[in-house]
């Protein structure tokens, strides 16, 4: 018995309509017709079959900040708008309300894996397994007290019993996450690495985000963040980079030399006027790139097709050159290599592959004549031409309806965050 078929899916590569037997979350059989029978049946005529989206840097309670401090640059969107927000609001309720929004919006929009770094993980951990959405999930850690923690200890302290709660589920994975450079003494990165060993997890930090961000490191501890961070012993095949958009020809080497992972989050920099990362060299180099949409709040979504779209043109009109980067390393970028980043054989399909999917509705005037459906999908496509999501086997929307998140709680939760916010705010100004 499958747990899953899809019948009469278009697959890159076939020039016929196939099938596909999913079982145990996997892929195990692709043919004409496969007549097993199974608990579901999808019916995907007219659609194409994609792997899902691996979305490797996001914030995603930040959702219920979404739209405020609109126009402002990094430093002063934290230090004026989210910080002080976080400082009111920020409690486990919020954190949960925010996440199941977020997830909401992520698997509308194609996703299936999402690595978040926040506060009181533990309530995002419930509405990603209640969701049945895949997450690498760290609480942030900083030198400043926050709500969460008083001191690097006191955060430390809740990633490791976080990490022991959640070290062996099979959707949720754990992270340890030093916030950044400039919120992170060497003191404190150096722990963060040690219980990331400890534990035999991923670590997850921003780096070079902004030109600001290395002047002031440069200025500090005499190295770039990317060198103070190797120096500390950080980079390495298990540290996910967010950012990386100011760096030098030997610090680029650098992390190809360790295997560290740049998660390119072009859409935030952007909108936060940091800059645009050199994510075709990157490529080209052999360095392990993958696609970030960042919190909803600098982005302002969770769109990891528009990312993709946005990810691409940025390179070939930043470099005036049309080859500079292409649709297929586009997807790939978006797909296996976010996937295989923390050691997820999903991203595509195939036989043997995690079943982590999308079944893309190509009956539309914008999405035809259909040539090319790759360029099509990175280039032409909505998110809501997004029909069906499969995560791990396990459908999360079909037809267009979420299955596994109550759409009108989640705009009830929006409503409720709106009208808190906007009455602590008052007249404040904030853009
Ligand atoms: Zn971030």
């Amino acid at each position: 018995m499958l747990d899953l078929l899809i019948k009469s899916a278009r697959l890159l590569g076939e020039s016929a309509p196939r099938d596909v037997a999913i079982k145990e979350g996997r892929i195990v059989e692709i043919a004409e017709c496969i007549e097993q029978e199974a608990r579901h049946t999808v019916r995907a005529e007219g659609k194409w079959l994609f792997p899902s989206f691996a979305n490797m840097h996001t914030h995603i309670s930040m959702s219920l900040f979404r739209g405020l401090g609109a126009d402002l640059p990094l430093a002063d969107w934290l230090q004026k708008v989210i910080w002080v927000l976080e400082g009111e609001f920020v409690s486990p309720e919020f954190v949960r309300d925010g996440a199941l929004i977020g997830v909401a919006e992520a698997i509308r929009s194609g996703t299936t894996l999402f690595m978040d770094m926040y506060f009181f993980e533990e309530a995002v951990a419930r509405v990603a397994e209640q969701a049945g959405i895949r997450a690498g999930l760290g609480f942030g850690i900083l030198d400043f007290p926050t709500k969460v923690a008083k001191s690097p200890e006191e955060y430390l302290q809740r990633a490791r019993s976080f990490i022991q709660e959640y070290k062996n589920h099979p959707l949720l994975f754990p992270v340890v996450c030093p916030h950044a450079v400039y919120t992170c003494s060497p003191q404190t990165l150096k722990k963060s690495l040690e219980l990331a060993l400890q534990e035999g997890v991923y670590l997850h930090t921003h780096i070079a985000e902004t030109q600001q961000e290395v002047e002031a490191c440069v200025e500090k501890f005499g190295k770039s963040p990317v060198e103070h961070l190797h120096s500390l012993g950080l980079l390495g095949e298990k540290t996910l980079m967010a950012h990386v958009v100011w760096t030098t020809e030997e610090e680029r080497e650098l992390i190809k030399e360790t295997g560290a992972v740049v998660v390119h989050c072009p859409e935030s920099n952007l909108k936060l006027a940091s800059g645009v990362a050199p994510v075709s060299d990157y490529v080209r180099r052999g360095i392990h790139v993958c696609l970030g949409t960042d919190g909803p709040a600098s982005n302002d979504n969770l769109d990891m097709l528009e990312e993709m779209s946005l990810m691409v043109k940025l390179q070939k009109g930043t470099q005036r050159d049309a080859k500079a980067m292409d649709a297929r390393t586009a997807l790939h970028i978006a797909t296996e290599s976010g996937f295989k980043a923390v050691g997820i054989k999903a991203g595509k399909v195939e036989v043997g592959y995690e079943a982590d999917l999308i079944l893309l509705d190509v009956q539309k005037p914008h999405l035809q004549p259909l040539y090319d459906p790759v360029a099509q999908l990175v280039y032409s496509a909505h998110s809501s031409d997004i029909d069906t999501v499969v995560c791990k086997g396990k459908v999360l929307m079909e037809k267009g309806e979420l299955k596994t998140v109550d759409l009108q709680e989640v705009l009830f939760l929006a409503k409720k965050w709106k009208d808190r916010i906007e009455s602590f705010l008052g007249s404040k100004i904030l853009n």
